[in-house]
């Protein structure tokens, strides 16, 4: 089984900021800012092309896009974040469980475009 289902079953313990039936927010082991959660869908999709192309995905999407507003309200990010979701080799993405990494609390600077 994968961290991040590991994670979703609290077979790993995580600093848990939010979770409902189909979601998990947790607190990223090495914050790149001051607040740095990541959105995790339950249901394991190995990234956002999977979850993307499951007939049934979409629960799982509105899930993560449902979480967001929540995840800013509980951490006082609402005045500004940056969301962010690596998918694949290419993208950077190092854990094969599809997550959206919430960055905030600083001003980010540090864009790409
Ligand atoms: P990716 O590089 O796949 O986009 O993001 C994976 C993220 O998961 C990284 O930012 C990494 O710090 C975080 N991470 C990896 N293992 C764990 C863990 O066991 N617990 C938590 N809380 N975060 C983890
Ligand atoms: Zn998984």
């Amino acid at each position: 089984m994968c961290i991040f289902c590991m994670i979703a079953n609290k077979e790993i313990p995580s600093t848990i900021v939010y979770e409902n039936d189909d979601v998990i927010c947790f607190d990223d082991i090495h914050p790149a800012a001051p607040v740095h959660v990541l959105i995790v869908p339950k249901r394991h999709f190995d990234n956002i092309v999977d979850l993307s192309q499951a007939v049934d995905g979409l629960v799982s999407y509105k899930a993560v896009l449902d979480a967001i507003p929540v995840i800013a309200d509980i951490k006082g990010t609402r005045q500004g974040f940056r969301l962010i979701n690596n998918c694949g080799e290419d993208g950077g993405q190092t854990v094969m469980h599809v997550h959206f990494h919430l960055l905030g609390g600083r001003k980010l600077d540090e864009k790409i475009l």
